[in-house]
């Protein structure tokens, strides 16, 4: 799909995000974080977007949830199982939240209610969104810390936040928002708080009871280890733009874009031999500022030439992929 894409076409797919901006107005200016960002995502997909802090990747699913700070606001459109999320009213857009569209935050403690058993934070969804008597829901919430392997699920329900380690906090937070069986689960760094082997058990969980349930995902991620176990499909993000996007399994053994390369080059692999150093991308990422005409990777890129000075546009170079580099000459 390109930009051009007619809205009434992508109505076939779960999401469609179409030329989706973010902006913050600070100081008698603003600051462009997303720029008009386009992707589909089917039912039951698992997309990740990737890319360094800065890129734009959390804010994009903060806009989804209408989550932006009170200085921020999305432009462009955002067609979730037919309703625009950009545009629907805050009590329209509550039904959706938590019913059919939930989040998995970074720090699971700030989505938690300190004050409130677990049991209880659980079961609000349902009896909430689908009308379920307290001990019905609570019996449901029960069964779902079971399901992600809480230990004594009905003592853990009447418990708080605070009790439990980080690893238990955040399948807490995988059982709340796969409770409701929604149809997409957006995931900001789910793991980047746990360690490594707690996070590939979390991953593996949260894409298990995803499966059973059909519901697609968006996880927003720096790692690409990440994305190689759980995503069907990537989207490459550098200084709010997609910079490249395809199957995932093609663009990690064949990244075409330069940030891309590095990326990939800058991931430790277990199968490699041991260097002293691993490389790294040379330069700072883009942070803040107005959107410049040029490619935003331009400052950094090794590869730059004159035409960098335009941003390339998003094109497809092959099945299913896209990039925007004027290395790639148009077919
Ligand atoms: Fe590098 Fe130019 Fe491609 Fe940007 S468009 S990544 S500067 S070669």
């Amino acid at each position: 799909m390109d930009c051009e894409t007619p809205l009434t076409q992508m109505n076939t797919n779960l999401l469609s995000l179409h030329d989706l901006s973010v902006h913050f107005a600070h100081g008698g200016g603003q600051t462009t974080v997303v720029d008009r960002v386009s992707l589909t995502l089917g039912a039951g997909e698992v997309l990740g977007i990737v890319g360094e802090s800065g890129s734009g990747k959390s804010q994009l699913l903060f806009a989804l949830m209408g989550l932006l700070a009170s200085n921020g606001n999305a432009t462009g459109h955002a067609l979730f199982d037919g309703q625009d999320l950009l545009s629907l009213p805050t009590k329209a857009l509550d039904r959706v939240r938590g019913a059919s569209l939930s989040m998995i935050f970074q720090d699971p403690m700030t989505a938690l209610n300190p004050y409130k058993r677990i049991g209880d934070q659980l079961a609000e969804g349902l009896i909430h969104h689908q009308g379920l008597p307290r001990a019905a829901a609570l019996a449901e919430a029960s069964r779902m810390l079971d399901r992600v392997r809480i230990p004594d699920a009905p003592r853990a329900a009447r418990r708080y936040p605070h009790e439990f380690s980080g690893g238990m906090r955040q399948r807490v937070m995988i059982a709340m928002a796969l409770l409701v069986k929604p149809k997409l689960l957006l995931a900001d760094e789910p793991t980047t708080a746990l360690d490594v082997t707690i996070q590939a058990q979390v991953l593996d969980l949260m894409l298990e009871i995803a499966h059973e349930t059909g519901t697609a995902i968006i996880l927003v991620t720096h790692d690409l280890g990440v994305v190689a176990r759980i995503c069907d499909r990537v989207a490459v993000l550098y200084g709010g733009r997609i910079m490249e996007e395809g199957p995932a399994e093609t663009m990690l053994s064949d990244p075409r874009h330069p940030y891309a390369r590095g990326l990939l080059a800058t991931t430790p692999r277990l199968e490699a031999a041991i260097t002293p150093r691993l490389p790294t991308i040379p330069g700072a990422p883009r942070s803040g500022g107005a959107m410049l005409p040029s490619c935003p990777f331009a400052p950094r890129c090794s590869d730059k030439m004159p035409a960098c000075d335009h941003m390339p546009p998003l094109r497809d170079i092959g099945p299913e992929r896209r990039l925007a580099c004027h290395l790639e000459p148009a077919p």
